[in-house]
């Protein structure tokens, strides 16, 4: 990844944080659920308006580090109006992206601004928290989730 990538990348994380996209309780909802990254301190909570297996809606709220805030605003835009199995098709992708076992390809679209914390290891439980909770939201799993087992 070049410099200037590199760092128009951290702009859009840094926006994100700032600004959280679909941040706060999602009155329609009807599934959610509540994960933690003890080892970063970050707590969310994911809302889903389900429709038809179709996510017609979906919000966040929480508190934690720039890069679970991020990732969780980038993912609630990414995945509006997606079909459940398109959200766990994306969720794979995006895994293997800061796991470092895919290149970074346009397909990925918006999701590519974290693809640098795969040099972080600690920080890819940052990003994968928002995705643990919404799979978990998507299957009701009655049980807090922590990236810690
Ligand atoms: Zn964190």
């Amino acid at each position: 990844m070049s410099d200037s990538l590199r760092e128009l990348y951290q702009e859009v994380i840094i926006d994100h944080n700032r600004h959280p996209r679909n941040f706060g309780h999602l009155a329609s909802c009807n599934h959610q659920a509540e994960g933690m990254n003890p080892l970063c301190g970050d707590k969310l909570n994911v809302y889903l308006l389900l429709e038809n297996d179709r996510i017609t809606d979906l919000s966040f709220e929480g508190k934690g580090c720039a890069i679970s805030t991020a990732s969780a605003s980038i993912m609630t835009e990414v995945l509006k109006n997606k079909t459940k199995q398109e959200a766990e098709r994306i969720f794979q992708q995006f895994h293997d992206l800061v796991m470092g076992k895919i290149p970074l390809t346009m397909e990925l679209g918006k999701l590519a601004v974290l693809a640098g914390v795969k040099d972080y290891p600690a920080r890819v439980k940052c990003a994968t928290l928002a995705w643990h909770t919404l799979h978990a939201a998507l299957h009701d799993s009655p049980e807090l989730i922590s990236t810690e087992e």
